[in-house]
């Protein structure tokens, strides 16, 4: 992960936000190759999902909407994560992500230890129990520890339990529901009436919008609803880089069907989707698992949600989230609007109320996760025999930010450059590319590596000196060399950027 970030610093993907003041913890600014990559990944699934499709139309709605839209989606009332406060250190904790166990010894608690949620919470808190039981100096048989999540701490057992940053029992409190939405005031007075949100999904402006978009369309159902847009939550433990963020950008769509639908199979089908996409923008299977949310931990209007997972370097973690929500959504605003959100149905010739199925991703996740398993660090032995490092991203040509280099053989050989030129000119029409002459030709390639460059176009003496006007075509992952003729390459690419 530390080197992923530095790489990511390093070669201008992402920096942290205001990072001449410090950072503001919780927000990022993506560089000149990072916005590439994350527009790439916007417009890959934007042509997928709406624009390959002929059920499903875009949306844009505004970021602060009416207050009462908030009210009527639960998120005023509910939006919250439990919040745990370390009253010694001043640390604020999610109560489920912070762990603890009792130190049993021959039947009996000796005391209590805890640790952050990790990828070894169990083993961590094994050695502090061990830990504890020396420092007491208590014979007898360690039971193995049962973790628990601070949530299900009972109140004789929160003063016991000590605080991840001090070690010791007493400071910590008990959790208390936290609201995750940013408050605004919109207008010049600032009271209780002009207090506004920023918004913590993009989902709700396709609820809101649903009868403007079947009125002033020809959709028929089933149809989605899609957006991408910013979104923002005041996460207590905003971490592990751009993963959990404060401001971050959601794909969203809502699939609207039939009350009577097979909603299980529109699910299914949805989730099979997703998986499918992300192996399409080069994500692995091996990487990716599924998570089905246990039934009695849904809300209450969910049928069931399922999330695809990825192996992030800290992890395995949510990437997509796949919900059956019913329809209690629009049932929610039907009633806090008064307007009716149904649609009539030609066939029983009656209204209803079409349920809905979300897939709803985190374009800075997928970011980190293509990030993540296209980074490598590999030994290459170059011409002379020599072992060197080289880092590369083996990004898919799809998101790929640079899709082309045009490397001129020689900086100072005219006609080299004038060709090189040529070609970048005319592919950067259709493609993102880039010219670079500077410094030896094994330099650049690395660097192209680095970036991601799926391929490397080397102008040389045999384009110019022999007949054919061929270029040397490098490829990233393998790093052979082949000669391509000018329509090969246009073949190429069109073939994998699409
Ligand atoms: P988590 O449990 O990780 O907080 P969630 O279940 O609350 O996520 P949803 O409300 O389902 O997430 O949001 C949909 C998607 O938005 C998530 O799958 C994720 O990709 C993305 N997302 C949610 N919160 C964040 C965040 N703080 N930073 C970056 N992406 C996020």
């Amino acid at each position: 992960m530390e080197s992923l970030v530095s790489l990511a610093k390093r070669r201008g993907f992402v920096y942290p936000s205001s990072e001449i003041y410090g950072g503001l913890n919780g927000f990022f600014d993506y560089g000149p190759l990072g916005v590439e990559l994350k527009r790439n990944i916007r417009d890959c699934w934007w042509r997928d999902m709406v624009q390959r499709r002929d059920d499903i139309v875009g949306l844009e709605s505004s970021i602060i909407m009416h207050p009462k839209v908030w009210e009527a989606s639960g998120h005023v009332a509910g939006f919250t994560d439990p919040l745990v406060d370390c009253k010694a250190s001043k640390q604020r904790y999610r109560a489920d992500q912070l762990f603890f166990a009792a130190v049993v010894v021959e039947g009996s608690t000796i005391g209590y230890v805890s640790a952050l949620e990790s990828e070894n919470t169990a083993g961590e808190l094994q050695t502090a129990a061990e830990q504890l039981k020396r420092k007491k100096a208590v014979q007898g048989t360690l039971a193995a520890v049962q973790p628990k999540e601070f949530t299900e701490a009972t109140a004789e057992e929160i003063p016991l339990i000590p605080s991840p940053a001090t070690g010791e029992p007493g400071s910590l409190t008990p959790p208390r529901a936290f609201n995750m939405m940013f408050e605004t005031n919109v207008g010049a007075m600032r009271d209780a009436s002009s207090v506004a949100y920023l918004r913590p999904e993009t989902a709700q402006g396709m609820f809101v919008d649903f009868k403007n978009v079947a009125d002033t369309t020809r959709v028929k159902l089933p149809f989605g609803i899609a957006q991408i847009g910013k979104s923002f939550r005041n996460e207590i433990t905003p971490r592990n880089f751009i993963f959990r963020s404060r401001e971050f950008e959601q794909m969203e769509m809502e699939y609207f069907i039939h009350e009577d639908a097979d909603w299980a199979q529109c699910h299914e089908e949805w989730i099979v989707w997703c998986e499918n996409w992300l192996r399409s923008i080069g994500l692995p299977d091996s990487h990716l698992s599924r998570y089905t949310h246990p039934k009695e931990k849904l809300a209450f209007y969910s049928r069931g949600t399922v999330d695809i997972m990825f192996k992030y370097p800290f992890g395995v973690q949510e990437l997509w989230g796949i919900a059956a929500r019913g329809n209690y959504d629009l049932t929610q605003h039907a009633n806090a609007s008064g307007k009716p959100q149904d649609l009539f149905d030609e066939g029983t010739k009656k209204k209803i109320v079409p349920h809905v199925i979300e897939p709803a991703v985190g374009v800075d996740r997928i970011f980190l996760a293509v990030l993540a398993a296209g980074y490598a660090e590999e030994d290459v032995t170059d011409d002379k025999g020599n072992v060197e490092k080289r880092t590369v991203l083996r990004f898919s040509p799809r998101i790929a930010p640079v899709k082309v280099a045009i490397l001129p053989l020689l900086k100072n050989k005219e006609q080299l450059t004038n060709r090189a030129r040529a070609l970048y000119l005319k592919l950067r029409r259709n493609y993102a590319v880039q010219y670079d002459d500077g410094g030896a030709i094994g330099k650049r390639y690395r660097r192209q590596d680095e970036a991601g460059t799926p391929w490397c176009v080397t102008i040389d003496f045999e384009t110019i000196e022999k007949p054919g006007d061929t270029f040397t075509l490098r490829e990233r992952d393998s790093m052979q060399q082949k000669r391509i003729t000018e329509t090969e390459l246009f073949a190429l690419l069109a073939e994998y950027v699409y």
